[in-house]
């Protein structure tokens, strides 16, 4: 095992048991904490910290704690959120009331800020609190300095949601992605918001262009992953798109392709793989004017 897999692998181990994990990048400014089971990218400059995404709800007091440890002067004056879902945005309120600005897509910002239907659970979630929303939102690209690190943030659309970013420190070359990767958990498309395979497969060849062989790629929840890592799971997905288009053409229902072993072969399992097929199939049914114009 040569340093770098060791870093590898002692930086999956970390990230899965929930301890923090340094980024050796140029110094140890970067870290990836456990914010209740999905990830909390916190980054340290003499501009003050910059977090993506802010946890799960309930899990404040234990970032606060790992940020102390982290950065003990660090005052947190930036927070991305890579989309709206509650486990990413959770702990919003606690960093706003401190003095940091929230910056997200102008479509998170909007599903923070209404009621919205919770299909899969037959009911509404209410709309967060105004100190939870973002408070800066853009369309296509950001970018800005911290210290000396140059930070690019931009739009990957449908690939999660409507609203998924991907944050890239670039100095440091490490590139946090949201609910783009999923390296442990099933992969989710809310296709309520509009997310569908063919969005979550272009999104991650922007990433890929983004990236090069040495870029530290973070997802929402799981290890830390290697560009190459990332490649295959990108592979994977449209091996995926692709099987369950044909199915779809052929009329089967997330049941008929389940049976007929459609997510078999692959280079994962799937944890409830009914789900994962009926929402492929309902953003496949959204979308498929852009699959092909015979279909109608
Ligand atoms: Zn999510």
């Amino acid at each position: 095992m040569d340093r770098r897999e060791l870093l590898k692998s002692a930086l999956a181990g970390t990230a899965a048991l929930g301890f923090p994990s340094l980024l050796r990048g140029q110094g140890d400014k970067l870290t990836v904490i456990d914010g209740g089971g999905t990830n909390v990218v916190a980054f340290s400059s003499t501009d003050g910290l910059v977090l993506v995404d802010s946890g799960a709800p309930g899990n404040a007091d234990r970032i606060v704690a790992a940020l102390k440890t982290f950065a003990p002067n660090g005052k947190v004056t930036t927070l991305f959120n890579t989309h709206y879902h509650l486990d990413h945005t959770g702990n919003n309120e606690q960093f706003s009331s401190l003095g940091a600005k929230i910056i997200a897509h102008e479509h998170t910002r909007q599903w923070m800020s209404s009621d919205y239907w919770v299909p899969d659970e037959d009911r509404y979630e209410k709309a967060r609190p105004k100190a939870a929303r973002p408070t800066e939102t853009f369309q296509t690209t950001g970018t800005f300095k911290a210290g000396t690190e140059q930070i690019d943030y931009g739009h990957l659309p449908l690939a999660h949601t409507d609203g998924d970013i991907y944050v890239f420190f670039k100095t440091s070359n490490v590139l946090a992605v949201g609910d783009v990767a999923s390296p442990l958990r099933d992969p989710a498309l809310d296709y309520f918001a509009g997310a569908w395979i063919g969005g979550r497969v272009d999104a991650m060849d922007i990433i890929l262009r983004l990236s090069n062989e040495q870029t530290r790629i973070v997802p929402a929840s799981g290890p830390v992953m290697t560009r190459a890592e990332f490649k295959a799971e990108r592979d994977m997905m449209e091996e995926v798109r692709s099987r369950v288009w044909k199915r779809t053409l052929q009329g089967d229902s997330p049941k008929d392709m389940l049976e007929a072993g459609v997510l078999n072969g692959l280079s994962r399992t799937w944890k409830d793989p009914r789900k994962f097929l009926y929402d492929a199939a309902q953003g496949m049914f959204a979308h498929h004017n852009k699959l092909d114009p015979a279909v109608i």
